[in-house]
């Protein structure tokens, strides 16, 4: 019931055969890996079934909750045996009143704290992801402190700005979509926490002008100077997306910015940040790109030098006129809407939509209304 949900409840549904297509796929692609989210992916009756095929075609594994189903020891235990290497526990905001009110529901702390100490109870490696938005802005660093404190063996951290483009952020967009100024310094707080405590972290939808200290750690900039693409595979109309160009939109004061050929710029869909926010930055590039280049912890990374990686660079064509996320070519579908979906999606909607007006949210368009 987030009210910055930009993957709400479709009527959609996935079972193991049509899941099993795609992770056939993402191995004859030879991708690393794959990430398991939602929505809430541990809802879903056939999460370990699928996380074990995965796992067993080698694929690195991993999955995005909310933990609330995390919290209960056998279901950490099942993902475990699974062959689930890492979660990402999304935490938002480590103040009880806050965190409630961007879930939309009440008491999920405790909860996302349990599975954070069930997955390292059962051999998981632990991630926090955190959405930026403006209810949490000014407390990320205070989140790092609790979070760290609490549970000193995360080791690494995830942020991303809100998508104020899809499902429930876009309608409550004025409620949640920060300005970048509103997070600039907790955000940089946060990250130098984490730096000296020797951990790691990525965010992602953040120009490179309001992170210039940790300009490697943007997951843009990572994606650009490495060459890397993305397929998601939406459960919902969009299907399945390709993203090969990691730039948004770029202003005047992009021109003159020493960061521009590695910068993501201003993500803009959705029309829910201010292009003049943005401020051109003067320190040099390649340091930048040879923290990328050096990062040990990325098993994808082959060992390339900045001249090396500059000759390339230069050569390979990117094509900023393509749009940042394009349609793939591939027609394997995503899931299928059937009667049995259609009904259960009409039946979600409704207990949805009571929930959503008692905690005074918007909610999404419906399927049938997207534009
Ligand atoms: S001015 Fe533009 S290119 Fe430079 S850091 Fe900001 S968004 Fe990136």
């Amino acid at each position: 019931m987030c009210g910055f949900c930009s993957n709400p409840t479709t009527p959609y549904t996935h079972d193991f055969d049509s899941m099993r297509v795609l992770v056939d796929d993402f191995v004859e692609r030879g991708y690393f890996g794959i990430i398991l989210t939602g929505g809430e992916p541990t809802l879903h009756p056939e999460l370990p079934r699928i996380a074990a095929y995965a796992n067993e075609q080698g694929l690195h594994v991993r999955l995005i909750t909310n933990g609330s189903r995390l919290s209960q020891p056998d279901f950490a235990q099942a993902l475990a045996e699974a062959g689930v290497r890492l979660v990402h526990v999304s935490v938002y905001s480590v103040r009880p009143e806050v965190e409630a009110r961007l879930r939309g529901t009440e008491d999920t702390l405790p909860k996302a704290y349990a599975a954070i100490d069930n997955a390292a109870r059962f051999g998981i490696e632990v991630n926090i992801n955190c959405v930026i938005n403006k209810l949490n802005a000014d407390h990320l660093h205070e989140n790092i402190r609790v979070l760290v404190g609490q549970h000193p063996h995360i080791r690494h951290f995830v942020w991303n700005n809100l998508d104020p483009s899809m499902g429930r952020a876009e309608v409550n967009q004025a409620t949640f979509t920060p300005r970048l100024a509103e997070f600039e310094l907790s955000l940089q707080r946060a990250m130098k926490l984490l730096h000296k405590s020797g951990r790691t972290f990525r965010v992602e939808k953040v120009p490179l002008c309001y992170m210039t200290d940790f300009a490697w750690a943007s997951t843009e900039t990572r994606k650009i100077v490495k060459g890397e693409e993305r397929i998601v595979h939406f459960l919902d109309d969009k299907q399945t997306v390709r993203q090969t160009e990691w730039g948004h939109i770029y202003t005047e004061a992009c021109d003159v910015c020493s960061l521009r050929s590695i910068c993501g710029g201003l993500f803009d869909r959705g029309d829910g940040y201010d292009p003049a926010e943005l401020h051109p930055v003067f320190v040099p590039l390649q340091p930048v790109v040879e923290h990328v280049l050096g990062d040990g912890t990325d098993p994808s990374q082959k060992p390339l030098s900045f001249s090396q990686w500059k000759k390339r660079f230069t050569r390979a064509e990117r094509d900023e006129s393509a749009p940042a996320v394009q349609r793939d070519a591939s027609l394997i579908p995503v899931g299928r809407v059937t009667d049995r979906g259609e009904r259960l999606y009409a039946a979600k909607r409704k207990a949805e939509g009571r929930k959503a007006e008692a905690s005074g949210i918007a909610m999404e368009r419906g399927q049938d209304e997207e534009s």
